[in-house]
């Protein structure tokens, strides 16, 4: 790993100490400490009025019982999370994970990245996070439904369009962003159409928001390819995951003439050398909400069970599944496959390890998911906007929009780099733009 800068050290030991247990959260904040050495040299004011200490401490931590009624009539009982880390730049911004796996080191972890992101964009949005370890599979619409009512029944009290706006992230979008809201509208006798994003299309939800994070993620690459005057022009490609993100960056993929040839689910992966046949994996996940595993049946192709994905050969390599599931081994069989780009979808896919294998090599370029995946959160303040000025725009518009804010983010993070002594690395880029937006906004607020 890194050497962190001395100061930083003691500000990360404290973070341990105060948060036991929460590893994912060290690692985030690990991550971005790795970046800020040339800026604290630069602005030891960061430091003195613990601008960066403030930053690892949310602002307010929620975390609620939610007991729902399952098809049998079992009382079922989960634990609910929302994490309002950062208001600096605008009304807390993240989205909502249902997920087995959720905990407070999680819904910290994704919050603390989420403030990063959301200054990228620009746009005036703070950074939030939540969730539940309630797991949808296998679960019917009525049971999703009584448990995002209950999850809802405590949450609203804490959220609003000037407050706090959630949105979808893994296990969570349109139809629990419908019941969430219906619920919320219900209790509070209000059409805050601004209070959760990643609505439907006709009840204030965006077009693109669907497609953004995914279509972000390929833009972003693009932009990477365009600075060595390359395209996705006959590249092949690999996709982890088949959720939202995944299906929608395939789709950019090929819109752009690149060739997916592998995606996955947490059972294990296909390979279809042929090129990824999207609308039969769109009704497998999004229709049948089945396993991949179908696709390899159905097309009579390969299916891994278990395995790495990433042992299978490519010139671009987009994580777009889940944290951490791309370890040093997968980087290393990457780098001997000739990969020339890594770029997450996901929230913190590589694994610190699997990061320095990255940076370290001469040839291949690595973007961090804050950077990369922002276009979802940024189209989501897209939706505010609509929202807020009861409008709502086309989709080669708000596409078009979501394109600018990529170049944008991509431009930033290396002019960033460049000015802060790291040419080339987005990860040192996109944190320390990142940083700097947030901590002037919150010195200029006082000690709060
Ligand atoms: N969950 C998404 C993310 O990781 C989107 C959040 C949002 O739209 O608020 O950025």
């Amino acid at each position: 790993m890194t050497v962190l800068d001395d100061r930083l050290v003691s500000v990360y030991d404290d973070v341990v100490a105060r948060n036991p247990g929460e590893v994912e959260f060290h690692q985030a904040v690990r991550e971005v400490f790795e970046s800020l050495a040339p800026v604290v040299a630069k602005r030891p004011e960061y430091l003195d009025s613990a601008i960066i200490q403030r930053l690892c401490e949310p602002e307010r931590q929620i975390i609620f019982r939610v007991p729902w009624t399952d098809d049998a009539g079992q009382v079922q009982l989960n634990r609910g999370f929302r994490v309002e880390f950062n208001s600096a730049l605008g009304p807390y911004k993240g989205g909502l994970r249902f997920h087995p796996s959720v905990y407070l080191g999680i819904v910290k972890f994704l919050g603390f990245e989420q403030i990063f992101k959301n200054a990228l964009t620009g746009l005036p949005i703070g950074g939030g996070k939540g969730g539940s370890d309630f797991d949808p599979k296998g679960r019917s619409d009525a049971e999703v439904m009584r448990f995002c009512q209950s999850f809802m029944t405590e949450l609203y009290r804490h959220i609003g369009e000037y407050t706090d706006v959630p949105a979808g992230d893994i296990g969570v979008g349109g139809r629990e962003i419908g019941f969430m809201f219906g619920q919320y509208k219900r209790i509070t006798n209000r059409y805050e159409s601004g209070v959760l994003t990643g609505k439907g299309i006709g009840w204030g939800g965006s077009l693109v928001r669907t497609e953004a994070t995914g279509y972000g993620t390929v833009y972003f690459v693009e932009e990477m390819l365009k600075a060595s005057d390359d395209s996705f022009e006959g590249k092949r490609v690999v996709v982890s995951g088949s959720g939202n993100v995944a299906i929608y960056a395939v789709e950019k993929v090929h819109q752009l003439g690149g060739k997916v040839v592998a995606m996955s689910d947490s059972a294990g992966y296909i390979v279809d050398e042929n090129g990824i046949d999207l609308d039969l994996i769109k009704d497998i996940k999004e229709v049948r909400r089945a396993r991949i595993s179908d696709y390899a049946a159905e097309r009579g192709v390969a299916y891994v069970e278990g395995g790495s994905i990433w042992d299978v050969a490519c010139d671009i390599a987009l994580p777009c599944a889940t944290q951490n599931e791309l370890d040093e081994t997968a980087a290393r069989t990457l780098v001997s496959n000739g990969c020339i780009i890594v770029a997450e979808g996901a929230n913190m896919p590589s694994t610190p390890e699997a990061i320095r294998v990255f940076t370290e090599h001469p040839v291949l370029r690595f973007a961090p998911g804050k950077a990369v995946n922002a276009g979802g959160v940024a189209t989501s303040a897209l939706e505010m906007q609509q929202n807020a000025s009861r409008d709502s725009w086309s989709f080669e518009y708000t596409d078009r929009r979501l394109a600018v804010i990529m170049r944008d983010i991509h431009d930033s993070c290396l002019k960033t780099a460049d000015e802060y002594g790291a040419p080339g690395s987005y990860t040192s880029g996109a944190n320390i733009a990142g940083f700097i937006r947030v901590a002037n906004a919150m010195q200029a607020m006082g000690v709060i």
